[in-house]
This record gives structure tokens, C-alpha cells and sequence, in this order.
């Protein structure tokens, strides 16, 4: 990486071959056929600690429940802890919750359309706010969810830095810096894809992936392999 950001022909690069793989190989989910942000929110708490699979059919008989940002708010807090059952983590549907209602009394039912405004949410972080004004809005704001840190840790840090903060920082650098203009939604979408299907934590499937040539973790993750193999 070049001091002081990434090299543009590095970026370009990374953007057209990870927009390309999306294209034919994203997951095909239900909160990215909306746009609605209560419906995003939704999405994006229930997997702050969930997997896909099983928050796909969580998310549909909640949405059923509570189709809208009035309707949750209006709830009672044992009923939407009752609707939560199974999920687990309990503390964010509660910080859901108080999110609706805040939405509902406080901005007349519309979600906030700044990065600062939206983590003031409850329950919504750095991360999540990204996801869901990219998602909802179209925003380009950047996300970093473990997914996407390990993905992008691997393909363009040579050395992490023993302070953990500092890491974090120039990864959320790095994430803001890479998103295409005017694709804000496809690109984050794609991030999170990657992360989750190819460059996974455990045994990531380096042999199907398009960025061997530019990966710093290549080589090491390579070597590792063959010492296990012998
Ligand atoms: S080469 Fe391997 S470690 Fe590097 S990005 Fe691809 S899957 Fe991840």
C-alpha cells in the first residue's frame, strides 16, 4: 500500500475483479431485495452475531410480525422478546426496539440519513450504520464487519500492527477508500460475500480465488498448508 492510501491501480484492480466475482456468484437474499431501512436493520442486527442460514428464517416471521418501524415500536417489550425467541443475544432485540421507537417519536418515522445520526441508534455501530445507509441509501459509507476486516487484513496488509486500534484504523480506511463511486450498494454487498464464501476464517479457498497474484496472506497461508500437508 502506498503511504498515505492505496495505490489506484491496486483499487481499480480490486474493485472490478470483486464486483466481476459478484456478479456471478453473490447470494441471492431477501434484505437486498428492498430497500426499506427498517427492513435492512432488521437484517443487519440479526446478523451482527448470527449466521445467514439461520437468520433467514427468523427474518421473514419477524418482518411478518412487525412489517414496519410503527409496528415494533408500538410492541411491547415481552412480545418482541417473545418474536427474538431462538435468535439469542437478546440485548439486540431490545436495542432494536428502542431504535423503532426512537425512529417512530423522534424523526417521524424516517430513518437518519448521516453516519453520525445513525449510530446514535441503539444497537447500531460503526459497521452496521455503514451497511445500512449503503444499503437503504445508497450511501457511500464504508463497513467493517469481521467478514470484510479479515478480508481485507489478507489482501493488503504485509504486517499487522501489534496495536490493535491502529489496525482497525487503517482498515476502516481502507474500506471507505475502495468503494466505487456510485456503487456503494454492490460493493459492500460483495465485501461481505467474499468474506463470508471464499476468504473464510478457517481453510480459505485460495485455489478459487481471483486475487492470489495481489494478496500479501498468499504466500504465508500457502506455506502453512504445505507444512500441514508434510
Ligand atoms: S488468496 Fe486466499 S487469503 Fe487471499 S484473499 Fe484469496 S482466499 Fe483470501
Amino acid at each position: 500500500m502506498k503511504q498515505g492510501g492505496i495505490d489506484p491501480g491496486l483499487k481499480r484492480l480490486f474493485q472490478q475483479r470483486l464486483l466481476r466475482w459478484y456478479r456471478y456468484h453473490g447470494r441471492d437474499l431477501p434484505w437486498r431485495k428492498t430497500q426499506d431501512p427498517y427492513h435492512i436493520l432488521v437484517s443487519e442486527v440479526m446478523l451482527q452475531q448470527t449466521q445467514v442460514d439461520r437468520v433467514l428464517g427468523f427474518y421473514d416471521r419477524f418482518l411478518k410480525r412487525y412489517p414496519s418501524v410503527e409496528e415494533l415500536a408500538s410492541a411491547r417489550r415481552s412480545q418482541v422478546r417473545e418474536a427474538w425467541d431462538g435468535l439469542g443475544y437478546y440485548a439486540r432485540a431490545r436495542n432494536l426496539h428502542r431504535t423503532a421507537r426512537r425512529v417512530t417519536h423522534r424523526h417521524g418515522g424516517q430513518f437518519p440519513r448521516t453516519y453520525e445520526e445513525a449510530q446514535a441508534l441503539p444497537g447500531v455501530g460503526r459497521s452496521t450504520a455503514g451497511a445500512l445507509l449503503s444499503f437503504a441509501f445508497g450511501t457511500e459509507t464504508p463497513i467493517l464487519d469481521t467478514n470484510v476486516k479479515r478480508l481485507l487484513s489478507r489482501i493488503f496488509i504485509q504486517r499487522l500492527s501489534p496495536r490493535p486500534a491502529q489496525t482497525e484504523r487503517r482498515l476502516w480506511r481502507l474500506s471507505a477508500d475502495l468503494i466505487p463511486k456510485g456503487k456503494a450498494w454492490t460493493f459492500n454487498q460483495a465485501l461481505m460475500d467474499f468474506g463470508a464464501l471464499v476468504c473464510t476464517a478457517k481453510n480459505p479457498r485460495c485455489s478459487t480465488c481471483c486475487f492470489t497474484d495481489i494478496c500479501r496472506a498468499y504466500p504465508r497461508l500457502m506455506r502453512e498448508r504445505d507444512r500441514r500437508r508434510g
